[in-house]
């Protein structure tokens, strides 16, 4: 499995800063506005930035990599 991007590197969306709905790639759901979540850029394509519940991110991350993952 290569990582053609770079490194993903997730960064916490604070309610406040949350000021639109996107839908979260892990669970073709939305996250409303004023909902905390994370925003995950790869680090080579920041165009290709996705928004994710912190849950299923969390999920990925394990799905990807293994359970001994850890994550912010
Ligand atoms: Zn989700």
């Amino acid at each position: 499995m290569g990582r053609p991007f770079g490194v993903e590197v997730a960064t916490l969306v604070q309610p406040y800063a949350a000021r639109k709905r996107y839908l979260c790639p892990g669970c073709d759901g939305w996250i409303p506005v004023g909902e905390g979540h994370l925003v995950v850029v790869p680090e080579l394509a920041p165009d290709l930035r996705r928004h994710w519940h912190r849950a299923f991110w969390d999920r990925e991350l394990r799905r990807r990599y293994g359970r001994d993952r850890t994550t912010i």
